[in-house]
C-alpha cells in the first residue's frame, strides 16, 4: 500500500503513522523526521533546514524534493510506504507523481485527518518526544505513565524547538496557504479519504484501517 497521510501540524499523522508501520510493515517516510536527522547529524543538509524550521517556514522545494525522491527508489519502499508530511505544495506534489509514474507506482489512498485550527495549538505546544526512539506524548492528551520519561524505554522526553506558541502560529498559516489547497488536488483524483481527528487515537486509527480497506493493495 502506498499511502498519504495528509493533514496540519499537530493533526496527528506521527501518531497514526507509528501504528500503520506495526500494522501494515511498511516503511514511515517522514521529511519532517528527515530534516531533524540531518540538523542532529550537523549535515550542510541539516544547517540549511534548521534556518527554515525554526522560522516555521517550508524547507525549499528543491531540496525536499531532491530527498524524497532518493529515500523512494530505497528497496524497502517497493512493497509500500506511509509517506507523511510531503508534499506541502503543489510544486512537491507534481514531483511526486513523476516520481512515483518513474518508478511504476500509484499511490493507494490519501488519508487527510482533520483537527480545527483552535485545537492544533494545544496539541502541538503540548507535543512531547522521547530523545530515544521517538515516541510521541501529549502533556494532557496522551502523557506518559511516569512524568518526563518514555513509556516504551524509559528515554528522556523533549519539546520541539519549532513546537513553541512563538513558531506555531506561522506553520498553521503556511500549511493554510500552501499546502490545504493540495486538498483539491487529491480530492479530483478519487483517492482521498477525510478522517476525523479529534477523536481518540484509537478510533482515528480504526477509521483509517477501514478507510484503507476498500483500496486496491
Ligand atoms: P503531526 O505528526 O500531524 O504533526 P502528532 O502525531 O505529532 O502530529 O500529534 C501532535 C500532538 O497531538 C502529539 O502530542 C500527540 O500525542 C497528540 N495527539 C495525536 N493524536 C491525538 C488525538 N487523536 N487526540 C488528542 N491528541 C492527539
Ligand atoms: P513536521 O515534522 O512535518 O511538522 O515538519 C517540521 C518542519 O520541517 C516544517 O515546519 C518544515 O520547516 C520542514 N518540512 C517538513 N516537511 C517539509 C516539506 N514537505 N516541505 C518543506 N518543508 C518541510
Amino acid at each position: 500500500m502506498y499511502i498519504l497521510l495528509m493533514g496540519p501540524p499537530g493533526a496527528g499523522k506521527g501518531t497514526q503513522a507509528v501504528q500503520l508501520v506495526e500494522k501494515l510493515g511498511i516503511p514511515h517516510i517522514s521529511t519532517g523526521d528527515m530534516f531533524r536527522a540531518a540538523v542532529k547529524e550537523g549535515t550542510e543538509l541539516g544547517k540549511q533546514a534548521k534556518a527554515c524550521m525554526d522560522a516555521g517556514q517550508l524547507v525549499p522545494d528543491a531540496v525536499t524534493i531532491g530527498i524524497v525522491k532518493e529515500r523512494l527508489t530505497k528497496a524497502d519502499c517497493k512493497k509500500g510506504f506511509i509517506l507523511d508530511g510531503f508534499p506541502r505544495t503543489l510544486d512537491q506534489a507534481n514531483a511526486l507523481d513523476s516520481t512515483l509514474k518513474d518508478l511504476g507506482i500509484s499511490l493507494t489512498r490519501v488519508v487527510n485527518i482533520t483537527v480545527p485550527a483552535e485545537d492544533l495549538i494545544s496539541r502541538i505546544t503540548g507535543r512531547r518526544i522521547c530523545k530515544n526512539c521517538g515516541a510521541t506524548y501529549h502533556v494532557t492528551f496522551n502523557p506518559p505513565a511516569a512524568d518526563s520519561k518514555c513509556d516504551k524505554c524509559s528515554g528522556e522526553l523533549y519539546q520541539r524547538a519549532d513546537d513553541s506558541e512563538a513558531t506555531v502560529a506561522n506553520r498553521l498559516s503556511v500549511y493554510a496557504k500552501q499546502t490545504e489547497p493540495l486538498i483539491e488536488y487529491y480530492r479530483t483524483q478519487g483517492l482521498y479519504s477525510e478522517i476525523d481527528g479529534r477523536q481518540e487515537i484509537g478510533k482515528v486509527f480504526t477509521d483509517i484501517m477501514n478507510s484503507l480497506r476498500g483500496s486496491a493493495v
